[in-house]
């Protein structure tokens, strides 16, 4: 089995990257962030405040998540239901950040995240796979780009989806998610020491794909 771990700030195009990375390697493609959105919007759905640690734990033991792979990429099921649209919702991204600090919300996910790795050749994209998740990683990636040039994107994404949003309030998210994923105590996003940086603000995305990608086939089998 070989593992990739991929990690990196909100909107730097991991998830789209590593799908695409996926398919041409021909391994699975998992998406971290949805676990922590699904617990998000589990807490959500339960009128929990997601910030408040007191709230959520006790909700712990009446979440079950899984996780399910196609040829169209992961599908992510929150007790039974089908919630890979309900996700993408800016407050359940909010959510999975406010969630995603609380270290018993991460050891609850780390055991799901592990077990995959170990029966199948994976690039795993998330915050902390390189430094905490998949220690032992084959090859590690932070993928990075400016704030503005991540919002844009996720900007583009959403209005593409038929969301109404506008462009300072993406921003405002993309930097108060970077803020909370890099200060927070548990598992702080920050790049592996043996991650190799690949910032693509001035890359497009097909540029990005071949570059990971070449990465990826010039130190494995893959
Ligand atoms: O990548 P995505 O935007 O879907 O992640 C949603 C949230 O989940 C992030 O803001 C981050 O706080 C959290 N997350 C995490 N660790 C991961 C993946 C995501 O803390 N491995």
């Amino acid at each position: 089995m070989i593992s990739i771990a991929l990690d990196g700030p909100a909107g730097a195009g991991k998830s789209t990257i590593a799908k695409e990375a996926a398919r041409r390697l021909s391994i699975l493609h998992v998406d971290t962030g949805a676990l922590y959105r699904a617990v998000g919007l589990f807490a959500l759905r339960r009128g929990a405040d997601p910030a408040d640690p007191s709230q959520v734990l006790p909700l712990l033991p009446e979440i079950q998540v899984s996780l399910e792979f196609s040829p169209e990429g992961q599908r992510i099921f929150l007790n039974g239901e089908d919630v890979s649209q309900a996700i993408r919702e800016p407050r359940a991204s909010m959510a999975a950040s406010a969630v995603s600090a609380m270290p018993e919300v991460r050891a609850f996910l780390l055991d799901l995240q592990r077990d995959l790795a170990r029966r199948h050749s994976v690039i795993m994209d998330g915050r902390d796979i390189g430094t905490v998740v998949l220690p032992d990683a084959d090859i590690k990636i932070f993928l990075t780009a400016a704030p503005e040039a991540r919002a844009m994107r996720r900007y583009k994404e959403l209005v593409q989806k038929g969301h109404q949003v506008d462009f300072d309030s993406v921003l405002r998210d993309v930097k108060e998610r970077d803020y909370n994923d890099s200060h927070r105590e548990a598992a702080p996003l920050r790049q592996a020491e043996d991650a190799w940086l690949c910032d693509t603000t001035h890359l497009d995305l097909a540029a990005s794909i071949d570059a990971i990608v070449n990465y990826i086939k010039g130190r494995t089998s893959l």
